[in-house]
């Protein structure tokens, strides 16, 4: 699953960038969990992430990608999620708009060269959890 190293003192961490409402943190958190089988995930968040990512401003692109990079030197997170979901105050548009974002988004993110899997995730309706994207370390592609 891309997840080699295992911290023994702390656990293993994966990373995800989610919206600020919190009805979508947990269950993005505790799919990660159960999917990839760690056992914490450290998480980033904006108004819309995936609408942020894709669109800037460019200052809060790096912001963001700071907060990243805090949780995969210091946690060692060889996973970063980005997550979107329906309903989204921060960013109301089509779900199927959502989803391209967020597809968007991994390559942004993956662009940033971080040894790391990239994944887009999509939190319906229900709170549910769907994998809609997943670039494995080193298969992003030059912008
Ligand atoms: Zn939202």
């Amino acid at each position: 699953m891309g997840i080699r190293r295992i911290n023994m003192a702390v656990g293993m961490f994966a990373t995800a960038i989610n919206c600020i409402d919190g009805r979508a943190q947990r269950p993005v958190s505790e799919w990660m969990r159960i999917q990839y089988s760690v056992d914490f995930v450290d998480t980033i968040t904006h108004p819309g992430p995936e609408k942020t990512l894709t669109q800037g401003p460019q200052a809060t692109i790096d912001t963001m990608r700071a907060n990243v990079d805090v949780s995969v030197s210091a946690h060692e997170s060889q996973l970063v999620a980005i997550a979107a979901h329906h309903g989204c105050a921060g960013n109301p548009v089509s779900d199927e708009e959502h989803q391209a974002q967020v597809r968007a988004a991994c390559q942004v993110v993956a662009g940033w060269g971080l040894p790391v899997r990239v994944i887009g995730l999509w939190v319906n309706e229900w709170w549910q959890v769907a994998l809609i994207a997943d670039l494995a370390e080193g298969s992003q592609q030059s912008r």
